[in-house]
C-alpha cells in the first residue's frame, strides 16, 4: 500500500506517539496544540494538520507509507488520516 496524502484531524492530544513513528512525517512545534504534517514530505511544502489543502506527499514521503501506517493505527484518538493508492 502507498499512502498519498495524510492528515489530522481535530483532537490531538500531543502524546507524540506519531513522532515517534515517523519523525520524517509527524512533528509537534513548540507551543502547538496539535501535531501537524512537515511540509518537507509534502509537495506544496506547507507545514500543518494538512486539513484544508490536503496536499499530496512528496515522492520521498510516500516512500515513508509503512511507518505512516503505524503511526494512524497508533494514535490513540484515531485521528491520523490518508490516502493510498494500491
Ligand atoms: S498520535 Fe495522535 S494524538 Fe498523539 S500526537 Fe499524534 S496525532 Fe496527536
Amino acid at each position: 500500500m502507498t499512502i498519498t496524502r495524510v492528515w489530522i484531524e481535530e483532537g490531538c492530544i500531543c502524546c507524540q506517539a506519531c513522532v515517534t513513528s515517523e519523525r520524517q512525517v509527524f512533528s509537534i512545534p513548540d507551543g502547538s496544540d496539535s501535531a501537524i504534517i512537515l511540509g518537507d514530505v509534502r509537495l506544496d511544502g506547507v507545514s500543518d494538520r494538512n486539513v484544508i489543502a490536503r496536499g499530496d506527499l512528496t515522492v520521498a514521503g510516500t516512500q515513508l507509507s509503512d511507518t505512516i501506517e503505524e503511526a494512524a493505527e497508533g494514535c490513540p484518538m484515531d485521528i491520523i488520516r490518508f490516502t493510498t493508492i494500491a
